[in-house]
């Protein structure tokens, strides 16, 4: 299987940054955005086709992999999933990076993840909890390949990348009417057929949020819906416990907390009152393109946004398996400032 070029130097950056991860004092949220003047390219971003054949290359290399199409974008691109299936009685987290076509970091990181299951070390984790990811779901968003015009978007390079699906549909306000093809995939296809117990939504925000005077590398919500679970917000609050105690401790991570709405056509709060799911969102700083300029960040700050979801991807896949996840001290919440700007 051919490997793509692009693809794996994404793989390297963010593999090389993990090794090494010794932290540093250095502000790195303080990365200059767009306003900065700092060149954007979209260049070094997988597309579409080296996600595709990077997770087919994955699937023959990875005997615990399933590779599964769970159904097409408005353009007719395969959504895929990717299963780490090992017994139904275990708990179940999904991931979902990429509702928003130009939030792409998310993505990359999700292909490092993804290698990084298949390698030894990671197989007595996977028997004790089952794992989804959909790595790329607005894949026509992401692409630019969309029925309305990008010329006004900022980032240099091959294509542009948009929020919209290629109907201008946000699919984050599309969780009741489901009247999207992708947002109907997801539904039908993944949350109404597999017992999920928790799951992660990666975004990324715009790149001049506040907490105590500092850009925020992101910030986390748990569901606010009035309709939610408290069991279930309780989940998701203990899902983001382990969030904020692993990406804050390394010294680059500065969290803050999202302000969110309570609708439950946004994903963190419909799924988690449709389906019972604790979910947490997370945004990462800065997006990949778009037109208004800051909300776009430079591409020096690409190598830790990756890793600071590797490391949500990692910590958390790791807590629900061992458990740790269930005991989680929900506390930081009722103190964590709400971030501004
Ligand atoms: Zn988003």
């Amino acid at each position: 299987m051919r490997r793509s070029t692009r693809t794996t130097a994404a793989l390297t950056l963010a593999a090389g940054l993990l090794v090494g991860s010794t932290a540093t004092a250095v502000a790195v949220g303080e990365g200059p955005d767009y306003g900065g003047n700092e060149v954007v390219t979209t260049s070094i971003l997988s597309t579409y086709d080296e996600v595709a054949d990077f997770l087919t290359a994955q699937d023959a290399k990875q005997d615990a992999m399933e590779l599964e199409v769970i159904g097409q974008s408005v353009k007719g691109r395969d959504i895929h999933l990717v299963k780490y299936l090992s017994d139904p009685d275990k708990p179940t987290i999904l991931y979902l990076a990429q509702q928003h076509g130009n939030e792409q970091l998310t993505t990359e990181a999700m292909l490092h993840f993804i290698k990084s299951l298949g390698s030894g070390q990671n197989a007595r984790m996977l028997q004790d909890v089952n794992i989804l990811l959909l790595p790329m779901f607005n894949a026509d968003g992401a692409m630019g390949d969309v029925n309305f015009s990008l010329d006004d978007y900022l980032a240099k390079g091959e294509r542009h990348l948009t929020r919209y699906n290629a109907n201008e549909v946000d699919l984050n306000r599309d969780h009741v009417a489901k009247e999207q093809p992708e947002t109907r995939a997801l539904h039908e296809n993944v949350l109404g057929a597999y017992d999920v117990d928790y799951m992660i939504d990666l975004h990324h925000q715009g790149t001049q949020s506040r907490v105590d005077g500092d850009l925020v590398s992101g910030s986390i919500l748990y569901p606010t819906s009035p309709d939610a679970d408290p069991a279930v917000v309780e989940g998701s609050k203990r899902l983001g416990s382990v969030v904020y105690e692993n990406v804050d401790s390394t010294g680059w991570g500065h969290i803050g907390k999202y302000v969110g709405g309570t609708a439950n056509t946004i994903g963190r709060n419909g799924i988690a009152v449709e389906y019972g799911i604790s979910t947490l969102l997370f945004e990462m700083r800065g997006m990949s393109d778009h037109e208004y300029a800051p909300y776009v960040l430079g591409q020096k700050s690409n190598g830790y946004l990756i890793r600071q979801s590797v490391v949500t991807l990692t910590s958390t896949a790791k807590a629900v398996a061992d458990g740790s996840v269930e005991t989680a001290d929900t506390s930081f919440w009722d103190t964590l400032p709400e971030q501004q700007g």
